[in-house]
């Protein structure tokens, strides 16, 4: 069995109003290729809750701040769509980018709030790139859910505000973060890693952790993040970009662990960029 793939918007369109007749829900799960076990994680999620499934794969050039890194972005989709075949997914839309952005393409969806800070302040225009390609992804496959990683935690909430924001009539399905054994979590830039430094990668979900633990437990948070940068350092990470607390519904920065939070992190390992995230509530004292 293979999945069946479309590139344009009036096939896609054809299709979804077939689906639209028989009355059935549909999901769409946005991915930009490169599959692996934490995309399926979303497609398995997804053929739960709806009746006709559709992957999306496109590399957004919009979202890419760094010519280097979207050149640098591997493509595999016979692979990808192999891979999507036994699990049932229904469809596979493959657009180019001249299908996404024909010429005069004039419009960008920009969020504010939560797409500020965080991967916000170090990838200067990812967030409206995003924003752009979901929200026309909504519109174009008319989906009833969209399933999302919370691997790309500031990624869900702008997604969410968005499309509350424009009033499109999708739900938003969070899926939580596939880890390898060691914890490392799943990305497509993984494969970038030397061997050494694949050793040294899970220390970063390792300290997160450790990190989290003890926010819980009532830790000070400034010197206690203050630690867990200098541990993420001293395992062999170049550079922290950033380890903050923030609010787990609308991001905003935390200093004390008031109410359900998230750590997030942000590292470079050698010449790949890695990022994670935790929840943290509070352990009351007994
Ligand atoms: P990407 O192809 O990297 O744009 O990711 C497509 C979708 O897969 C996004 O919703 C990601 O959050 C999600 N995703 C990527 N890695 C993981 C993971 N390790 N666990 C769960 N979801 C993931």
């Amino acid at each position: 069995m293979s999945v069946p793939i479309v590139r344009s918007v009036a096939q896609l369109r054809q299709i979804v109003a077939a689906w639209r007749r028989e009355g059935v829900r549909i999901a769409v799960v946005p991915t930009m290729g490169v599959l692996h076990e934490g995309h399926l994680s979303l497609v398995r999620a997804a053929l739960v809750k709806a009746d006709r499934v559709i992957v999306t794969l496109f590399v957004n050039p919009k979202q890419f701040n760094s010519q280097t890194d979207l050149a640098a972005y591997p493509s595999t989709e016979d692979e990808d769509a192999a891979k999507l075949a036994p699990l049932g997914a229904h469809l596979l839309y493959a657009p180019d980018a001249e299908e996404m952005y024909p010429a005069a393409f004039a419009t960008t969806v920009s969020v504010s709030g939560v797409s500020e800070g965080l991967c916000g302040a170090f990838r200067p225009g990812h967030f409206d790139g995003v924003a752009t390609v979901v929200s026309k992804l909504f519109l174009q496959t008319s989906a009833d859910f969209g399933f999302f990683g919370e691997k790309d935690f500031q990624q869900l909430q702008l997604v969410r505000r968005m499309a509350r924001d424009l009033d499109i009539p999708i739900t938003i399905i969070p899926c939580p973060t596939v880890r390898e054994a060691d914890g490392l979590a799943l990305s497509s830039r993984n494969v970038r890693l030397s061997p050494a430094e694949r050793a040294v990668a899970p220390e970063l979900p390792s300290v997160l952790l450790e990190t989290a633990e003890r926010l819980a437990r009532g830790s000070p948070v400034l010197p206690t993040l203050a630690e867990a940068r200098a541990a993420i350092l001293a395992a062999g990470y170049r550079e922290v970009e950033y380890l903050e607390l923030r609010d787990e519904t609308d991001l905003r920065p935390m200093t004390s662990l008031d109410r359900p939070a998230r750590l997030l992190v942000a590292a470079w390992l050698g010449g790949t960029r890695l990022i994670d995230n935790v929840r943290i509530s509070r352990v009351s004292p007994d």
